[in-house]
């Protein structure tokens, strides 16, 4: 992991660990000039993107074109709903994917630094909606 971190990317970093959730880059600008540690917007946006890059931050594209971020290193697996968008991370004993992502880091010679499973589909009410709806 790269350790010379501009201040504004330590800053944005530190934040995203005490928040210990996912963000956007808008809600975390706004966090940010609540905690008097203000950031301009697109010196948010560019140490989100470097820390990205490093691996240090993940970032999740949303169907509605937004990028939340986290600080956590851990995989992501979630469930998401095509009508409504809710996102819900599932919680797993073990993740499924694992053998693969070392299989894949022999054969693709990548560095990787995490992977995101997202299954899609309709949840509870968006099901109990279409049901209602039909003719
Ligand atoms: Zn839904
Ligand atoms: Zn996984």
């Amino acid at each position: 992991m790269k350790s010379h971190l501009t201040r504004s990317q330590n800053t944005v970093l530190k934040l995203l660990k005490k928040l210990n959730r996912e963000i956007s880059a808008q809600e975390l600008y706004l966090e940010l000039r609540k905690a008097q540690l203000t950031l301009g917007l697109a010196t948010v946006y560019r140490a989100l993107d470097t820390l990205k890059l490093s691996g240090i931050v993940q970032a999740r594209l949303l169907s509605n074109g937004e990028t939340l971020y986290t600080a956590a290193q851990q995989d992501r697996h979630h469930v998401t709903c095509l009508q409504c968008g809710v996102s819900i991370p599932i919680q797993e004993e073990e993740c499924p994917v694992h053998e693969l992502e070392d299989q894949l880091k022999q054969s693709s010679k990548f560095e990787i630094f995490y992977h995101t499973l997202e299954f899609f589909g309709l949840c509870t009410p968006c099901q109990l909606e279409q049901s209602h709806s039909k003719p």
